[in-house]
């Protein structure tokens, strides 16, 4: 492939709950978190039909079968948040023990059909939808969160190649951590092309207007990977 050539790659945030574990109550996004097993075999089967290879931005925590795993797979060092509020850690006990009991924390099923289908990747997230830019936490606790996810991620054949920052929170010295551990791309924070107002016409095609519609329960959001090469030395 000649590098003058764009590329369509579409990453999505596969995240459930986990995403908005923060901002949101679980009750009053119950609703949402239950179209995803509806949305992800549909998602796999358009982007077939169009031919486009979506990246699963998966949190590293769905990745666990059961909360056993996900206690074995956590990092000994967790994000140190001066607002603990961020941290998905203090939820543990709340949360049920696999997808069957709780399929607001677990993914197992989808992140089968994603692997089954074969023809897309299964990126990071981060294991805990780690914010990269809040005050308390550190470098080391981020270079452990993605070990976990890398860790988690080999249990499963499931090698991690790119990375999404939640909330696209970019530090530059952790993209060196990512590099150091094999990551080869991330996610910019450039506008999404359905979402490019510029060319109406575009906006109105039927591609264009699925992509929108699933981008309300899967946060499709950033065309743009960015080599991690570019930011070596
Ligand atoms: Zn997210």
């Amino acid at each position: 492939m000649k590098l003058n050539q764009g590329h369509l790659v579409i990453s999505l945030d596969f995240e459930l709950f986990w995403g908005v574990f923060d901002v949101r109550t679980l009750e009053s996004y119950k609703s949402q978190l239950e179209k995803v097993s509806e949305i992800v075999p549909r998602l796999l089967q358009l982007s077939d039909t169009y031919n486009i290879k979506l990246t699963f931005a998966t949190v590293g925590f769905l990745l666990a079968k059961n909360k056993e795993e996900l206690l074995q797979y956590s990092p000994k060092k967790k994000p140190s948040y001066s607002d603990a509020n961020f941290s998905p850690y203090r939820l543990y006990d709340a949360i049920g023990n696999n997808e069957t009991k709780d399929p607001y924390h677990y993914a197992t099923s989808l992140v089968e059909q994603i692997k089954q289908n074969d023809n897309h990747e299964i990126g990071s997230h981060t294991f805990c939808h780690y914010y990269c830019n809040e005050a308390g936490q550190t470098e080391e606790q981020f270079e452990a969160d993605l070990l976990a996810t890398i860790n988690i991620g080999k249990q499963q054949d499931i090698p991690i190649k790119s990375i999404v920052f939640p909330r696209n929170q970019i530090n530059e010295s952790y993209i060196k951590v990512c590099a150091k551990h094999g990551i080869l791309s991330y996610r910019g924070i450039e506008n999404h092309w359905m979402y490019n107002t510029k060319d109406t016409k575009q906006l109105g095609n039927t591609k264009h207007r699925i992509f929108r519609l699933l981008d309300a329960y899967l946060n499709i959001s950033g065309h743009n990977t960015h080599e991690l090469q570019m930011h070596h030395g």
